[in-house]
């Protein structure tokens, strides 16, 4: 469904933050990617996202080259730690503020923004704004937003890194169970262990913009390939 083809990317032309990448990603997988702080995950996901282009070689989405695909057409919804709500607009109006944009009539959006916001257990808060949410409700309503417009690709970068730990294990699971009841794509970028181990269907160790490994959680941590993954899935466990 997704396939990163010897993708390599460098922002001064000088030195490459992801160094060769190859990555198949089927569809309705849980993919996330690990690895300590400035080791290639953000940038991986921004040219999934679009936002930033390979400096060489290729990303197919659903067999087209990714470029070729208009954004729209690409359907993919975002939910990053910083991209906060709109302060302003109410919660009804942020999740369907993507509809909005999409010009779906009054009708139709009133009924996805309600099924969106039952998606994440937040029926009933339409009317409040996102200074009235506690974090974990905030970060409900952005994943409400992403869920919206129904993408086919969901792409989470530390969605849950700005909340205390009882709060991220629970959306944790709450994310989990969504990806499992919808069987949407998923790609997720954290460097937290044991987040990327209970969530994903595979996980991707990476190093200095180098993929070290792509295997199950199970595999991963009970075969892994080198002193590096057998070191950063080990740790804090
Ligand atoms: P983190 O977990 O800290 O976000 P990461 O693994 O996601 O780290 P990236 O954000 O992809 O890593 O960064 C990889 C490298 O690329 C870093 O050395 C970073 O400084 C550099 N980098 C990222 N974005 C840019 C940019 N827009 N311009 C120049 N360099 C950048």
């Amino acid at each position: 469904f997704i396939a990163f083809e010897s993708v390599r990317k460098s922002y001064d032309g000088i030195n490459y933050v992801v160094r060769g990448l190859d990555l198949d990603i089927a569809e309705g997988e849980f993919l996330t990617l690990l690895g300590p702080s400035g080791s290639g995950k953000t940038t991986t996901l921004m040219m999934l996202a679009g936002f930033e282009t390979p400096t060489s070689g290729s990303i197919l989405l659903g067999g087209q080259h990714i470029e070729k695909v208009p954004a729209y057409d690409r359907n993919i919804g975002m939910v990053f730690q910083n991209y906060a709500l709109f302060p302003h607009m109410t919660v009804g109006e942020n999740v369907a503020f993507p509809l909005k944009m999409r010009r779906m009539n009054r009708s139709e959006v009133t009924q996805r923004v309600r099924k969106a916001l039952d998606m994440v257990r937040m029926s009933g808060f339409e009317g409040r704004k996102p200074a009235q949410l506690s974090g974990g409700q905030q970060q409900r309503i952005a994943l409400a937003r992403a869920l919206v417009f129904e993408p086919r690709l969901i792409l989470m970068d530390e969605p849950l890194g700005a909340l205390d730990k009882q709060l991220r294990e629970h959306m944790q699971l709450e994310i989990k169970h969504l990806h499992d009841r919808l069987g949407i794509n998923i790609v997720y970028v954290t460097h937290d262990q044991s987040e990327a181990l209970t969530m994903s269907d595979r996980v991707g160790v990476f190093s200095d913009g180098i993929l070290q490994q792509v295997a199950p959680p199970d595999r991963l941590y009970e075969m892994p390939d080198n002193l590096f993954v057998a070191g950063f899935v080990g740790e804090n466990n």
